[in-house]
């Protein structure tokens, strides 16, 4: 396999990060607010002048990287390198040819797929599933998102969904709580930072939450309070425990894995989250005879950009996007 690096570049609804990668290494780094209100043409014009400052850290030229994988938050047609959707994020998306401007500003083939999917394949070649042929990997951030790897495959399936809507499965027929989605009680509208963000700006909070915005509040700060004795937030985590606990036993009732990987800023409190989730999942898990493993992710920060370094590595040795 080719061991030239790769551009990869992951676009998040809140940061995009675009980064020279090598395998596992990240030679140079840059991180840029998504302002992804704006839109994804005017988001390529700020990745290009960090790319340029990237290439220019490592005195190198385009022409020396292999090729350009980019992760998306939002659905993706990876046949047509094409984004299908992403819920209010980059709104242009679908209209934009991201292979035309790789090729035309970097002279570069690209790879595009969904962010979940990338971070499954950078967890799963170089992480916490390293050797691993079935795991699920859940990303715990802004959203909820997933990805599947099958006997060694990563699972695709016919529209391109396969494994990625796990934040998208309903957990409840009574509640009426809105998803971003148009549909209720999705795990993501339960327990995501988008979701806690809107429960707390519809309470009166108290304690050491209330002395923040709402909009500041992520899981770390649910967690860190909870060190400093904070009752409200340690019912919420208890809820979102629960929530994400519910979601991995029907992951595990869908895809049969050895592994479950929890991903995203959320655990870096993992301490805090993955004792509870195990507990649940042993005991709700319909697995006679053997346990799921449930671990956190070695790089909650970079695993999409080094799944796109992969993907790009593996997929153009092929000469499966090579024209
Ligand atoms: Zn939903």
């Amino acid at each position: 396999m080719s061991r030239q690096p790769v551009l990869a570049i992951d676009l998040g609804g809140t940061e995009i990060k675009i980064g020279i990668v090598d395998g596992a290494h990240i030679l140079a780094e840059r991180k840029i607010p998504a302002l992804a209100g704006r839109g994804l043409r005017a988001a390529l014009d700020r990745v290009d002048e960090a790319t340029r400052e990237c290439l220019g850290e490592l005195s190198m030229d385009s022409g020396s990287l292999c090729g350009c994988g980019v992760a998306f938050a939002g659905l993706v047609d990876c046949g047509e390198n094409r984004a299908l959707g992403s819920n209010g994020k980059y709104e242009d998306a679908a209209t934009v040819d991201m292979s035309r401007w790789a090729k035309s500003r970097w002279g570069l083939e690209l790879v595009l797929d969904n962010d979940a999917r990338m971070a499954t394949v950078g967890e799963w070649q170089f992480g916490a599933g390293a050797g691993v042929s079935d795991l699920v990997v859940v990303t715990l951030g802004t959203g909820i998102g997933t990805g599947v790897v099958i006997d060694g495959k990563v699972l695709v399936g016919r529209h391109f969904r396969a494994g990625n809507l796990g934040g998208h499965i309903p957990l409840s027929v009574d509640s009426n709580v809105m998803c971003s989605c148009g549909n209720r009680a999705c795990a993501e509208s339960l327990a995501s930072t988008w979701a806690l963000r809107r429960d707390l700006a519809a309470e009166s909070i108290e304690g050491d939450l209330s002395t923040a915005e709402p909009s500041e509040i992520g899981f770390q700060e649910i967690f860190a309070a909870i060190e400093n004795g904070d009752d409200e937030a340690a019912a919420i985590a208890v809820r979102v425990i629960r929530v994400w606990s519910t979601l991995i036993v029907a992951l595990i009732h869908a895809y049969d894995p050895d592994l479950v990987i929890l991903t995203g800023n959320v655990t870096r409190s993992g301490d805090a989250i993955l004792p509870g989730i195990r507990d649940y999942v042993n005991q709700y898990a319909w697995t006679p005879g053997y346990e799921v493993r449930i671990e956190q992710g070695e790089y909650p920060a970079i695993a999409a950009l080094l799944g796109a370094g992969y993907v790009v590595t593996r997929d153009l040795n092929d000469g499966k996007h090579v024209q």
